[in-house]
């Protein structure tokens, strides 16, 4: 089935507000294994929404609008609506009670102009807004022999998320055909997009389940998406192509849907009941915040270091004068005497450090920028890993890439 989105609103079209309803619906969209070609944004203007409404009406089964439910002069998307079909819109006094209502819960009385939030086409069902006063409508159209269902939402983010969770979604899963929905999230690291896209090649083409490629820095994602009318079976399905999928890509699989490093590094830390400190000097502190992210880490994260000065890593660390002279601050000597003078320091069962270049300067043609020396103290042995991010990288893409790589190599080492 087709979906369309149009976002209304001159604030969007402006510039001045970024869209990130048709971002919300749009992963929703795919959530539900539903076809989503376009998306359109359009201005606060009557013959502008209906030219692009004609536009969606011939290319798709369900269109969902956001923004212009407000009262208003220039929110006008029902009237708009209203207007392209010719069909009239009625009050309905029950859902004025209740906008009158909320007004009176804060203590204020309902300004004349909300009186037409009010008004429906008589044959449409409302979705309701518990958040606002903009109730949002459905409405089932005959557009050239077809059936086609138009919904729909406020612009306000928080309001059109709630409506989309209690009404839309079921609404849209129940005409869609096969209601039950089920999403598998596969995390992948240290692997790019096209070299895992290259390892499941014949995935992509799956009609059903679907599965999806997404990328960010550090990390991919592949999203496994099964249709069925038994909640069971869907699962199923998707469990057995997750399974296909591991068997290819099980060394950069890390973890599954709400997973992340910091999570499943800090599970370990409490199973293997171990203590960790940090020194860090590239990241300057955001491999602590990631780990200090999770609830409860003060069980396993004794402290951090942010040792950025050769200085700080001599008073606090421990580290020689004379290997910071030999080899210098990026070298896996120095990685090496961080990672075990924070150990001895914290008394932990673990020493982590961190050292690399970051950039954008300071890099040199033996150490270029995107350099970064990992070291990982354990009782009888220090392990050193060198990683190389690229040049190209920016500055905030090497120090999180950095903390991604020690995160899955602390937690593969536990
Ligand atoms: P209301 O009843 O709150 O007036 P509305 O449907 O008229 O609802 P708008 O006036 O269009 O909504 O927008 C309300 C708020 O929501 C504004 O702050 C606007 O920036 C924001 N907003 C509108 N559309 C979007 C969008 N597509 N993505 C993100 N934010 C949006
Ligand atoms: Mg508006």
């Amino acid at each position: 089935m087709k979906c369309e989105i149009i976002a209304v609103g001159s604030e969007l079209t402006c510039g001045k507000t970024i869209n990130t309803n048709a971002a919300f619906l749009g992963a929703e969209f795919q959530k539900l294994g539903l076809e989503s070609n376009f998306h359109t944004t359009v201005d606060d203007n009557t013959e502008r929404i209906h030219e692009v409404l004609k536009q969606a009406l011939n290319r798709a089964e369900i269109i969902i609008t956001t923004g212009g439910l407000g009262p208003t002069h220039d929110d006008l998307t029902h009237e708009a609506i209203a207007g392209f079909f010719r069909t009239k819109l009625q009050k309905d006094k029950k859902v004025l009670k209740e906008i009158k209502r909320k007004f009176d819960l804060k203590q204020k009385k309902m300004p004349k102009i909300n009186i037409k939030q009010a008004y429906k086409p008589k044959n449409a069902k409302w979705i309701p807004n518990k958040l606002g006063t903009a109730n949002g409508i459905i409405w089932k159209i005959n557009f050239q022999g077809k059936k086609i269902y138009i919904l729909t939402f406020p612009g306000v983010p928080r309001e059109l998320k709630n409506m989309w969770d209690e009404t839309g979604k079921y609404f849209t899963e129940k005409i869609s055909g096969k209601s039950c929905i089920y999403s598998k999230v596969l995390k992948f690291t240290g692997i790019g997009e096209s070299a895992l896209a290259e390892k499941l090649k014949g995935f992509f083409k799956l009609k059903d389940p679907v599965v999806a490629p997404y990328a960010s820095i550090g990390e991919v994602k592949i999203v496994i998406t099964a249709k069925d009318t038994s909640k069971q079976n869907a699962v199923q399905a998707a469990n057995k192509i997750a399974k296909s999928i591991l068997k290819k890509t099980k060394d950069f699989h890390f973890g599954t849907d709400n997973e992340t490093l910091e999570g499943l590094a800090g599970k370990k830390l409490l199973l293997k009941k171990k203590t960790i400190a940090l020194a860090e000097s590239c990241t300057g502190g955001l491999l602590s915040k990631r780990l200090t992210d999770m609830p409860g880490s003060s069980k396993y994260l004794r402290f951090s270091i942010v040792s950025y000065s050769n200085e700080s890593k001599i008073k606090l660390l421990n580290v020689k004068k004379e290997t910071l002279k030999e080899y210098g601050a990026v070298s896996p000597q120095i990685a090496y005497e961080m990672a075990r003078g924070v150990q001895r320091l914290g008394n932990s069962d673990i020493g982590f450090s961190i050292t690399g270049i970051a950039g954008p300067n300071g890099g040199s043609k033996l150490k270029p920028v995107g350099l970064v020396y990992f070291g990982l103290a354990l009782k009888n042995k220090v392990k050193i890993q060198k990683m190389f991010w690229g040049q190209d990288s920016t500055r905030d893409e090497i120090r999180f890439l950095s903390t991604q790589f020690a995160l899955n190599w602390l937690r593969k080492n536990l």
